[in-house]
């Protein structure tokens, strides 16, 4: 695929190698940001045009722009990887951009091409490659997390999709998400919250989810967990999946168990990646329904041998309790092996120690 042409605007004081290698050494997550940022413009009348890498830095909107107003806003997370040989590598681009895309249809923004979300990443990359952490070891999870947002822009208070819209690329050097790394993770059961509903934005990535979901990760930090499980809106019994990950459910038999994807979940890269791994490793993965009722009856009697959480930030995370109002949902006690079976062939692949049988990487 042919890189689009991004005019380069270098930043005229970029961060000094001895502040970036600091920053590098023990970036957490989220908190620090590279140098530049990729900017591609749209308007109704001349469509996408004006592509640049520039000085990363604040925004001028408007204070009446329409995104501040009625959150016309989508956003994906993808990350970069160096390998061994210091080349620098993302994983399964081609369907971020593809949900990029999904989004903005529910969002009704315009929608970016492979060859724009891409080259976007790779242009961003080509100024601040220096900004891509080297892990220390195999188990060093640090990568850099890109993050490619798209925002209506114009200057209008009426309620009608934007005629204008900026898209942008950020960088943000990441050391694994979860502090413990593969430790299980208590999750909150949400009682009072929904995320999604049929017919509306759960399958989008787009910033409003995410509010939506803040007062339910209250409530969640509040119980001493770190993530929040929702169900289905309709029905109150169906495992939907957490705040940003989807989950998964071993069986003893073999059998590996997500929720199908109904328009109420996101469809992850990560758990369309596991069941692929699956498969390869001769399990038998489903997607299916799952009830709150199978989760809590499986992990009593034991045919549930784990529950694992997944997503481009946090890799894959067992599951250690659920937590609801009056009740801990707790599989037998293990040590994960599928859980971490899978966690090590993805890591594998993603920092190129293992050979990518699925084409699923792209240098950037
Ligand atoms: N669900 C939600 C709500 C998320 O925010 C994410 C993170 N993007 C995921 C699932 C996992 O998706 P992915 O594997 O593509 O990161």
């Amino acid at each position: 695929m042919p890189t689009a042409s991004f005019a380069q605007l270098p930043n005229a004081q970029p961060t000094a190698d001895i502040i970036r290698k600091d920053i590098l050494a023990n970036p957490g997550f989220g908190r620090y940001f590279s140098d530049h940022m990729a900017h591609i413009r749209w308007t109704l009348d001349a469509d996408w045009h004006g592509h640049e890498v520039r000085p990363y830095g604040p925004l001028t909107l408007d204070p009446a722009a329409a995104v501040l107003h009625y959150g016309q806003e989508i956003f994906e997370g993808i990350k970069a990887y160096r390998h061994a040989d210091g080349s620098v590598w993302t994983f399964r681009p081609e369907k971020n951009a593809e949900r990029f895309r999904r989004s903005a249809r529910r969002l009704a923004l315009p929608e970016l091409s492979d060859e724009d979300f891409i080259g976007s990443l790779k242009a961003l990359l080509a100024q601040d490659h220096e900004w891509v952490p080297t892990p220390s070891s195999e188990a060093d999870e640090c990568s850099l997390y890109l993050r490619p947002f798209m925002i209506a822009s114009e200057t209008f208070l009426g309620v009608r999709p934007s005629h204008e819209v900026d898209y942008y690329v950020i960088a943000s050097p990441a050391a694994a998400y979860f502090k413990g790394g593969v430790e299980p993770v208590s999750i909150w059961l949400s009682s009072n919250y929904k995320r999604a509903a049929a017919g509306g934005t759960g399958f989008a990535k787009c910033g409003g989810n995410y509010a939506a979901s803040l007062a339910a990760q209250k409530e969640a930090e509040a119980h001493g967990c770190g993530q929040v499980a929702f169900l289905d809106a309709a029905e109150n019994k169906w495992i939907e999946e957490l705040g940003g990950m989807n989950l998964f459910f071993v069986f003893k038999d073999g059998r590996i168990v997500t929720p199908k994807l109904t328009g109420t979940i996101l469809e992850g890269v990560t758990r369309d990646s596991v069941l692929t791994l699956a498969r390869d490793a001769g399990l038998q993965p489903e997607e299916r329904h799952i009830s709150i009722d199978e989760w809590r009856e499986g992990a009593a009697s034991g045919e549930i041998t784990e529950v694992f959480a997944c997503g481009t930030a946090a890799v894959i995370t067992p599951v250690g309790e659920l937590v609801g109002e009056d009740e801990r949902i707790r599989c037998q006690p293990s040590d994960n092996p599928v859980a971490k079976q899978i966690r090590r062939t993805l890591l594998d692949l993603q920092y190129g120690r293992a050979e990518d049988t699925h084409g699923w990487l792209t240098r950037l």
